[in-house]
């Protein structure tokens, strides 16, 4: 490396860790400062659809031993995305050829991953460069253009480019871009997992244990259920990847990530919940399941089956916030990637893929600078080009899917159930409107 400079990255999580992966292994001096004291703090233990940007990032940034690591211990979700009535009566089936191409290259194809062993492989060999119980407060920036990061346990750290990679919540963001807004939708997701074994395989039709489907009701509420399977064969490696964390023991159900399952969320705008927001967010998962099995009263058996089976602490609720794109701003060695900038709703499952894509070209561009390939300010500031456009482009696709999901439009609905049936008697229509699922 020609240029020397020191890297802190601000939160472990998905794009922070790909990033320090890249740049450790590049040989360019990284830190990352993650608050979470354990390596499975505050995840969520449902799977990430990850799709080809992801992979590709993955691919890229990561050792050859954790890109096998990351495919080893990857389920499946299926080999095809369905539509569904909540009568499960079929409205369309797009199948893997158009998502991932016929020759299935893991490179450029869909996987699906427990978020907790994506969070292991990220984490896998960054002893000396990811700093656990870092609860970063604020920066200060010095005349020589160095910056200075303060902790919550009252120690600091010094960097000449900080990244904030500190998810949704940014704290980089709240003081370098304090104009960046996150709202609030009005929409919540209630989420839970049914466990899979042979027994439980039986009771559920084929259609929802063989891959992803979108559940689309009359109107005002939708939901998403897709399968996460593991080979019988799936074991825990040496180092520990695959197997269950120490979260495990806390909380069995919603962490384990040893064993497979189908994931359901139903949402719909919050007074369609008929609880305050106040009662809502205090209900444990007993309550909360009890009230989406009281909404779906109607539905197929085997759909109200999936929520009532599904044990209580696997269920939780989401708020469905998302960013308000923001104009480009003047480039400092400063900078931000993934929810710390653009965080979206979870309805195209494309949040953790941005992110990875952020990593990967921010990690890039870093990498020329050092080598002296490209001024360090023209990398980063290319890299917020580029990821300003196609950032917020995602946070609204994924605004208005979410919109779509819970419009309370029974025409539109219905206008929406017509184009599936049609597009599945028309194939090359099927083909050209949902060759990129789950991509953009
Ligand atoms: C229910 C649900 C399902 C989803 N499914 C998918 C999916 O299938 N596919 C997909 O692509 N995306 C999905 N997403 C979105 C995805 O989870 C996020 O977009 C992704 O995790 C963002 O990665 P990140 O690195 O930006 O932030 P995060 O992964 O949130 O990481 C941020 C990290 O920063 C740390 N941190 C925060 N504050 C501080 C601080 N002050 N000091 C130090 N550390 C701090 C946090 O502890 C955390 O580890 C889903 C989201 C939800 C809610």
């Amino acid at each position: 490396m020609s240029k020397r400079f020191r890297v802190a990255i601000v939160g472990g999580g998905t794009g922070g860790l790909c990033l320090a992966q890249a740049l450790h292994r590049a040989g360019v001096e990284v830190s990352v400062y993650e608050r979470g004291r354990l390596r499975t703090d505050r995840l969520q233990g449902y799977r990430v659809h990850i799709n080809p940007h992801g992979a590709q990032a993955l691919h890229e940034c990561l050792p050859a031993e954790l890109w096998q690591a990351f495919e080893a211990t990857c389920g499946t979700s299926g080999n095809s995305f369905g539509f569904v009535t909540e009568q499960l009566q079929d409205l369309l089936l797009v199948e893997d050829e158009l998502t991932s191409g016929a020759e299935r290259d893991p490179v450029t194809a869909h996987h699906s991953v427990s978020r907790i062993t994506l969070h292991q492989v990220l984490s896998a060999g960054l002893d000396g460069v990811l700093h656990l119980g870092k609860e970063f407060e604020r920066y200060e920036r010095a005349d020589d253009g160095s910056v200075t990061l303060y902790f919550a346990d009252g120690t600091t750290a010094t960097a000449d480019v900080l990244v904030g990679a500190d998810g949704a919540n940014s704290r980089v963001r709240g003081q370098y871009l304090p104009h960046a807004e996150r709202i609030d939708t009005g929409i919540r997701a209630i989420a839970g997992k049914y466990p899979l074994t042979e027994e439980t395989r039986r009771r559920l039709p084929t259609r929802l244990v063989t891959g992803p489907n979108n559940v689309i009701p009359p109107a005002g509420c939708g939901m998403f259920v897709a399968p996460h399977e593991l080979d019988a064969d799936h074991a825990p490696t040496a180092d520990g990847i695959g197997g269950n964390d120490e979260t495990a023991t806390e909380d069995a159900v919603l962490f384990d990530n040893t064993g497979s399952y189908v994931m359901w969320a139903y949402a719909a705008n919050g007074d369609r919940f008929r609880h305050d927001e106040a009662e809502l967010s205090t209900m444990d998962g007993e309550g909360l399941r009890d009230l989406v099995g009281r909404l779906v009263n109607g539905w197929h058996p085997s759909l109200r089956r999936l929520i009532a089976e599904s044990p209580a602490r696997s269920v939780s609720l989401l708020p469905i916030r998302t960013s308000v794109p923001v104009p480009q701003w003047e480039t400092t060695t400063i900078t931000l990637l993934g929810d710390a900038i653009h965080s979206m709703t979870p309805f195209r499952g494309i949040g953790a893929n941005t992110a990875l894509r952020d990593a990967q070209l921010l990690a890039s561009n870093l990498i020329a600078a050092a080598r002296g390939d490209t001024d360090l300010l023209t990398g980063i500031r290319d890299y917020e080009t580029q990821m300003i456009d196609y950032g917020f482009a995602a946070v609204r696709t994924s605004l208005r899917s979410a919109e779509q999901a819970v419009s309370a439009n029974r025409a539109g609905r219905s206008a929406f159930k017509a184009a599936l049936r049609l597009f599945s008697v028309i194939p090359p229509l099927k083909r050209k409107v949902f060759s990129e699922l789950g991509n953009k």
